[in-house]
């Protein structure tokens, strides 16, 4: 184990770091820059959610016991053991989040505490060691500042955040691995479903679930994912874009969308379902409800029959519904259908709550409004060279 100025060594029991120095102050890793930009080759009048990833990434390693090594690297493929555990049981998690411009041409990474606190919870539950809050934002703050001409401007465009752990120690053994990954990647994107109008589509799946009581689903793991693929491709062959999920017991309560949460307007109030272990607590989701109760609306989290959303919609209660997560923002819906039944709903309507609850949130991202409730972490950077972060 080296002991040099940039290195920090993150104790995995305690979750503190036991070797400190002057690098606990400027926050700052070793970087290895590229030798060349490839931003030339990213087309961004067009961009997508998929693979135009930004020059560097950020990699930490775990071993013997400790997150060691932090660095950023350039973006690029690695070496791996064909045993490594996370191809065979599925030790994995991720997160994602976003670093936008702001109209005053500062970078800001939006609630990444949220996303920290997340991470460590769908650590646990799949016995991977944690990464600590501190570490982890400062190694996007570094990312993000270093690739920072990758931030596009345009309202609607940001800089996605994708920080991944998996277990790479080679190993037959269904067990928790010694040894994992810890990698941040970014790319420039614009929302989800941002060319859409008059909303998504979901079909409620009355078939397979998600996840169940006791299970992984409030965890942020590939394998979450993977499961949803099958019903997912049913969904699309039917002429939807995704897949509305049940609960796993009964198929009776609505629990939430692909990437996003759920919420309904149902008379004068806005009901999504609660965290009780199988939704992801999206951080879309919180802001959502922090907005709506700032403008003193009424809101619920609790249960939701599939069946209360239909005799809404017959007596004409359901007005809204739409979706919430990082990579749409907010999203309305359009159409539902569970099994016979047929929902539609007026998804451009100018007066919808999404749509100020959108220019809510993007305003907040982008520092056009006072952020009141601190969500913004502001990343200055100094032309590439190591970012200081401040909350402000
Ligand atoms: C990530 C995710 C969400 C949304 O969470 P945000 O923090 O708002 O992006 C919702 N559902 C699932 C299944 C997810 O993976």
């Amino acid at each position: 184990m080296r002991a040099n100025a940039f290195h920090w060594f993150i104790s995995y029991n305690s979750g503190s770091r036991i070797a400190v120095d002057s690098a606990l102050t400027q926050h700052s890793f070793p970087v290895t820059r590229i030798d060349r930009s490839r931003i030339d080759i990213v087309d961004f009048d067009n961009l997508g959610f998929e693979d135009d990833f930004s020059d560097h990434m950020f990699r930490c390693e775990f071993r013997d016991g400790q997150w060691i090594e932090p660095q950023i690297v350039p973006y690029g493929a690695f070496q791996i053991y064909p045993g490594a555990l996370c191809l065979h049981y599925g030790q994995a998690v991720f997160e994602g989040l976003k670093a936008f411009r702001g109209i005053d041409g500062n970078i800001r990474v939006f609630r990444p505490d949220m996303n920290a606190e997340r991470l460590r919870n769908s650590c646990e539950r799949l016995c991977i060691p944690p990464v600590d809050e501190e570490l982890f934002c400062s190694a996007i703050d570094e990312l993000v500042g270093l690739d920072e001409k990758w931030i596009p401007s345009k309202r609607g465009e940001s800089l996605y955040v994708r920080p991944l752990i998996f277990a790479t120690e080679p190993n037959l053994q269904v067990k928790a691995a010694d040894r994992y990954l810890f990698l941040i990647i970014t790319s420039p994107v614009k929302e989800y479903f941002s060319e859409r109008t008059g909303g998504i589509s979901l079909r409620a799946e009355p078939r397979y679930t998600r996840a169940a009581p006791g299970g992984t689903g409030f965890a942020k793991t590939g394998g979450n994912y993977a499961g949803t693929l099958r019903p997912g491709e049913d969904s699309i062959a039917q002429g939807f874009d995704q897949t509305l999920w049940l609960d796993g017991l009964e198929h009776l309560y609505v629990e939430e969308v692909g990437q996003m949460n759920i919420f309904f307007r149902i008379g004068d109030t806005f009901v999504t379902p609660p965290l009780q272990g199988t939704i992801l607590p999206g951080v879309t989701r919180n802001s959502v409800l922090t907005l709506l109760k700032d403008r003193g609306e009424k809101c619920e989290e609790r249960r939701i029959r599939i069946e209360e959303i239909i005799e809404a919609h017959h007596n004409g209660s359901l007005t809204e519904v739409f979706g919430a997560g990082t990579a749409a923002v907010i999203t309305p819906v359009g159409r539902i259908a569970y099994q016979d039944e047929v929902i539609d709903l007026d998804a451009d309507a100018p007066e919808l709550m999404s749509k100020r609850l959108y220019d809510g949130i993007v305003d907040i991202q982008t520092g056009a409004v006072e952020d009141v409730h601190g969500w913004n972490r502001v990343v200055t950077s100094s032309d590439g060279a190591a970012a200081s972060a401040k909350v402000v």
